[in-house]
């Protein structure tokens, strides 16, 4: 039996009972020690009083008579009464008569009785076999010696024995239920203390320690209620602030990164695992071992902020910033993706870049000739006029590239409001055919029509789909040879209508599809100049097909023409 293991009370009940059985115990030894040797030196006593005064009353008795008196004396005082003579002849005799009896001069009490006036002895008797105890005392002429069987001794040892255990079964008794009472008294408050402790230790906060027991055990039991209640406000705070630190994670755009003093990735938001392709599983590992970025790593160990591109798991540019945590214990990392802020800035610098170059060339060849002219020896008036005409050229030129640049910086800035209206196609396109028939005349362009008599009307702005329609036939009728065909229809499809110029001329190489609607993007530079083109009507056609909602793409192949397509939705 483990003694550890068992409740408290049990203990505390186990070490008194103990205690008293220890004591009585000893007592008992005690007795057993110190009871006999102290009654046996009573009784020698007591024995020595009784042969002085036997030996007084013998002195006076005639000798004849003696063993008689011897007798008489013997029965009123329950001794054995010897008188025996300094030769060792026993002279009187109160248990034997006196011719049984043998020399008593080696015995040793009558020795020691010789020697010292007083003697005392104990041992079985030869003459009535009884365990005795005898004192003899010397007189004059004889010497008178009592004994007393000594199973007295032992059974006032016994009966005091009996009495002390009966006495120690009584206060056993009576004292052992009162000590068990106590003790669990005492014991059952530590233990509901005790189970109300683990409720508390594993979250548990309802339970309270009974505080009627008063004194130590109930203000320790009122200190733990309070620190239970302490401890269920701060835990229900912390759990609060967790919750709203863990919201206020999962809502933020920025990737938040914390890592604990010895490198390791403590925690990550949402955000930061979308942007990172990264699971729990980087929990416990580096930043070096996730992220595979040195700079990163760098960045960590120094804090502060940076701009960091990374490849993986896509190209993308992070303004990442590093802040030490209170205390050391580690650094939290905030990553403000950049990436669509950077391709911004790039695509506005390549377009200030196009434009200024743009409207560098007309602007140049137009100084030029207008310095010409201005010379000192202007030309001949046939070369001005050739000069003005050119001039004029490139002067419209910029005029057209200016529009240009305002419909789109417009229709980007959306604050073009466009003008929604029902428009029906049919009179639309047939318009824009009207008004490009001459230039496709010109160039022996064939130009037709073909879109179902119940095509219903579209919702969009007159104005802009006037627009994207002369960007589109105009843009078919330049960029083909002549005898070109080119054929505008229109059909409904899918609850949209999808309108189609289609040409057959010499077709856009695969590798310029993707990029041919962007801003001056030109599949050949110098012949697009030369027949006005801006690079921007694509752009611009883009731009206003998907602020109708709608979709615009394109269809070509080498020699085999192409195929510019845009939805619109049905009014
Ligand atoms: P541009 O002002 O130069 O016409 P666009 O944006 O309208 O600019 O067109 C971009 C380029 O697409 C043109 O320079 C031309 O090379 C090519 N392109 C447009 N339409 C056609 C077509 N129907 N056939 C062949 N190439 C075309």
């Amino acid at each position: 039996m483990n003694i550890s293991r068992l409740p408290l009370h049990w203990k505390w009940f186990g070490a008194v009972a103990l205690l008293l059985l220890v004591l009585i115990i000893s007592i008992n030894i005690t007795l057993d020690v110190s009871l006999p040797p102290f009654l046996r030196e009573r009784i020698r006593a007591d024995l020595e009083r009784d042969a002085r005064l036997i030996a007084a009353l013998s002195q006076r008795t005639p000798p004849s008579e003696l063993n008689a008196a011897v007798h008489t004396w013997a029965q009123q005082t329950g001794l054995r009464v010897t008188i025996i003579a300094t030769d060792g002849t026993v002279i009187a005799e109160s248990d034997r008569p006196l011719a049984e009896l043998d020399n008593h001069l080696n015995r040793a009490e009558v020795q020691s009785a010789l020697q010292n006036g007083v003697g005392s002895a104990i041992r079985i008797s030869d003459t009535v076999h009884l365990n005795l105890i005898y004192v003899a005392v010397a007189e004059p002429g004889q010497i008178v010696r009592v004994a007393i069987p000594l199973h007295e001794i032992g059974a006032i040892t016994r009966h005091v024995r009996r009495t002390v255990a009966g006495v120690s079964l009584i206060i056993t008794s009576i004292v052992l239920p009162f000590v068990y009472w106590i003790a669990r008294r005492t014991t059952d408050p530590i233990q509901s203390m005790r189970r109300m402790a683990a409720r508390v230790a594993a979250g548990d906060f309802a339970g309270r320690a009974p505080e009627y027991t008063g004194g130590e055990i109930g203000e320790l039991a009122g200190t733990l209620n309070t620190m239970s209640q302490q401890l269920e406000t701060r835990v229900a705070e912390l759990t609060n602030e967790k919750t709203h630190l863990a919201g206020i994670l999962a809502s933020m755009i920025e990737g938040v990164l914390v890592v604990d003093a010895a490198g390791k990735i403590r925690l990550t938001n949402t955000a930061l695992r979308h942007a990172f392709g990264i699971t729990d599983e980087a929990l416990g590992k580096t930043v070096l071992e996730v992220f595979r970025h040195a700079g990163l790593a760098e960045l960590l160990a120094t804090s502060g902020a940076r701009e960091l591109a990374f490849t993986q798991p896509s190209e993308r540019t992070f303004t990442v910033q590093a802040g030490q945590l209170a205390g050391q214990t580690g650094v939290v990392v905030v990553f403000h993706d950049i990436t669509r802020l950077k391709q911004l800035e790039n695509v506005r610098k390549d377009f200030v870049a196009n434009v200024s170059h743009e409207l560098r060339t007309p602007l140049s060849i137009i100084k030029g000739y207008v310095e010409t002219l201005l010379d000192a020896e202007p030309p001949d008036a046939a070369t001005g006029k050739q000069f003005l005409e050119t001039v004029q050229r490139h002067s419209r030129r910029l005029e057209a590239l200016i529009d240009d640049l305002l419909s789109i910086s417009a229709l980007e800035s959306q604050q073009a409001r466009l003008d929604f209206a029902p428009v029906a196609l049919p009179a639309a396109i047939a318009g824009v055919i009207e008004e490009l028939n001459q230039r496709a005349h010109d160039k022996q362009t064939g130009l037709t029509l073909e879109i179902p008599a119940d095509l219903p009307a579209v919702l969009a702005d007159g104005q802009r789909l006037h627009q994207v329609l002369v960007n589109l036939i105009d843009n078919a009728i330049k960029y083909t040879p002549a005898g070109t065909q080119v054929r505008v229809s229109a059909t409904l499809k899918n609850g949209h209508v999808e309108i189609c110029v289609a040409d057959n001329g010499p077709g856009i190489a695969a590798e310029h599809l993707p990029r041919i609607f962007e801003r001056f993007y030109r599949v050949d530079k110098a012949r697009s100049r030369e027949l006005g083109g801006t690079g921007l009507g694509l752009a611009i056609v883009k731009h206003i097909v998907q602020a109708h909602n709608g979709r615009v793409w394109v269809e070509s192949q080498l020699e085999k023409g192409s195929q510019f397509y845009f939805t619109l939705p049905v009014a």
